[in-house]
């Protein structure tokens, strides 16, 4: 259900949730410092007044030099406690936000993340939320103080004259309208500062991680021009739009805080014609130029206002993405067999785009199933949606009779292991990445797991191995050996539902021999569905499968396929075609 889209600066403050009070008090230190930053300037005059009437001596002027010093110290202090107060609460903050979109990224259906280059998350992650600190930590605690303090002016020259509150003021509207121009002239430019910006990164992680293919395919150019155009192209922008803002950018910065302008020839005046004295023409001057700091700062200020106004409305976009909605209480699940009822499934939503259509499938608890079929049939989307990364269009996926979506999420996880094509390795040891299986598995436990998956062999023969760090192992690591690291994981998750996306590239005889051993001691006694490419694996299921084109076509045991189905049949003289043919010329090479 969408809730009222939020104002940005509601989002704002609602990001500050439970830091609300270190935030007030932030703006009251920040207030106090300015106000009791005006206290020398009144200091200054009395002392003046002193010389003028005439009683100057030491005594009188070093009493409200010492007063002087005071305020100070006190604006000193209380400006320090509130920059400090305010960055710990901005800290939190962004803390909080990075906890809460990470968060997000778990709950969404996995197409809504997977839509978002890495670039544009990091981006987003990073240097995003790194945005807010100055707005948290700076513009709301200073800016209070910043506007009090130009009120407080303001009301004491109107104390003293009218006039001179009038004249301070006199450059205003002409900086109003500079600094109005600025926006209309800058119009939609913050958008496309950011997609330039998001571009730019996307290309850059993007040239790194296809390093590999770059150097392999001499593309280097290419794939380099690319990252170099983006990078030109936000600098041409950038120049473009400040080129453009220019002028009247620089004309409101200087007008607005030239209070001067007006204050100064009015007092001179006033005190002239008597109505004023000196002294109070001289404090009406200090009063009007303690004002160009603050006024100055609220210049730079609004500026950024709107930098943080886009950075709110990017981060309301991932904030606010769709999740899966899922229960609280946990479901009672009587069994673990699986049932796929009348499923229909589209990744856009659109019935055009539909890659399931309706399809029946029953997985008996226990039982060892097989999904076939050619590439595109749509058989790693009905084991997506069976963990539920994404909800069906319509038809519901059930276990042991209940919807998935009638469970939490938590509580479908542990039913459910999924052993996909990319097996990511974290970047922590060997033991860590199969310990994520059980978080509360000791190291011999995880060793079990590991000899079990057909691991330990490889691992030992690492320099460090368990403590081999994954990043370090990746790149060491063969396809057929990560693949059973995350059957080790699984091993210690012991789901009672399994399901195999089988990789096609690790075909070797050897590693698929032992990924066949590691699998067996994985999925004994399991509610297995496996998808398999290469058919000798899965001679032995209960029931072999055939999706063609999001339908299922045929189902049976394998002798009941070769007769009845002459996909199947198909299918499997090209794997002994390909098996045969493998064989022999491995021969060959041998
Ligand atoms: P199979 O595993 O049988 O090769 P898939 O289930 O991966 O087939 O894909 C089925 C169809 O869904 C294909 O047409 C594929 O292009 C499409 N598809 C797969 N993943 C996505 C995705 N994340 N977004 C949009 N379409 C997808
Ligand atoms: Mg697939």
């Amino acid at each position: 259900m969408k809730t009222q889209k939020k104002s940005w600066i509601q989002s704002l403050f609602a990001y500050a949730e439970g830091e609300k009070k270190k935030m007030l008090l932030s703006v009251v230190l920040s207030v106090v410092s300015v106000t009791v930053g005006l206290a020398p300037f009144y200091c200054m005059y009395r002392i003046i007044c002193l010389f003028v009437e005439g009683g100057a001596d030491t005594a009188g002027i070093t009493g409200w030099c010492l007063w002087a010093l005071l305020a100070y110290g006190v604006k000193i202090v209380t400006f320090t406690l509130s920059t400090g107060v305010s960055h710990n609460m901005a800290y939190h903050v962004l803390e909080g936000l990075r906890l809460r979109l990470a968060d997000r990224f778990l709950h969404a259906p996995l197409g809504d993340v997977e839509n978002h280059t890495i670039g544009e998350i990091k981006s987003m992650m990073v240097d995003k939320i790194e945005n807010l600190e100055p707005p948290l930590a700076h513009m709301i605690p200073e800016g209070a103080g910043h506007v009090v303090l130009p009120i407080v002016s303001i009301a004491a020259l109107l104390c003293i004259d009218w006039r001179l509150a009038l004249a301070s003021l006199v450059t205003f509207p002409l900086s109003v309208v500079c600094m109005m121009l600025t926006m209309v002239i800058s119009g939609k430019n913050f958008q496309t500062y950011d997609q330039s910006n998001a571009y730019m990164n996307s290309t850059i992680v993007e040239y790194i991680e296809g390093i590999e293919v770059i150097k392999a395919f001499g593309r280097a150019g290419v794939s380099y021009e690319k990252y170099a155009k983006a990078i030109t192209d936000f600098r041409t922008f950038v120049v473009k739009w400040l080129s453009s803002t220019y002028l009247t950018m620089k004309l409101s910065f200087a007008l607005f805080p030239s209070t001067l302008i007006g204050t100064l020839p009015v007092a001179l005046a006033l005190a002239a014609q008597g109505i004023i004295t000196a002294p109070t023409a001289a404090l009406a001057v200090m009063l009007s130029i303690s004002m160009v700091g603050s006024l100055a700062k609220l210049e730079v200020f609004s500026e950024n206002m709107r930098q943080v106004e886009f950075t709110v409305k990017g981060l309301q976009e991932f904030l606010e993405m769709p999740e899966l909605p899922e229960p609280k209480e946990r479901a009672e699940v009587p069994s673990t067999g699986v049932e796929l009822k009348e499923v229909h499934f589209s990744y856009t939503g659109r019935a055009e785009d539909e890659v399931l259509h309706g399809v029946n499938l029953s997985l008996p608890q226990g039982s060892f199933t097989a999904l076939v079929g050619p590439s595109g049939g749509g058989k790693s989307t009905v084991a997506k949606l069976i963990a539920r990364f994404w909800d069906v269009s319509s038809g519901s996926v059930e276990i042991g009779g209940v919807n998935v979506r009638d469970m939490p999420l938590s509580q479908l996880s542990e039913y459910v292991s999924f052993v996909t094509q990319d097996n990511f390795l974290f970047r922590c040891s060997l033991m860590e990445n199969i310990r994520l299986g059980n978080p509360k598995a000791t190291d011999e436990e995880v060793r079990a797991a590991a000899r079990a998956a057909q691991c330990e062999e490889f691992i030992k023969k690492l320099p460090k191995g368990y403590d081999t760090l994954a990043g370090e192992a990746g790149k060491r690591l063969s396809g057929g050996e990560k693949q059973r690291i995350a059957i080790a994981r699984m091993m210690l998750k012991n789901a009672p539902i399994v399901i195999l996306d089988e990789a096609t590239a690790f075909t070797d005889p050897e590693n698929e021999d032992r990924i066949q051993q590691s699998i067996a001691a994985l999925t004994k006694g399991k509610t297995l569905l496996v998808i398999a490419h290469r058919l000798s694996t899965i001679r032995n299921a209960d029931n072999i499968v055939v999706l063609k084109d999001g339908a299922i076509v045929a189902e049976g045991t394998q002798e009941q396929l070769l007769d009845a189905c002459p996909l199947y049949w198909e299918m499997w003289q090209a794997h002994i075609g390909a098996k045969n043919w493998a064989v022999s010329s491995a021969a060959k090479e041998a």
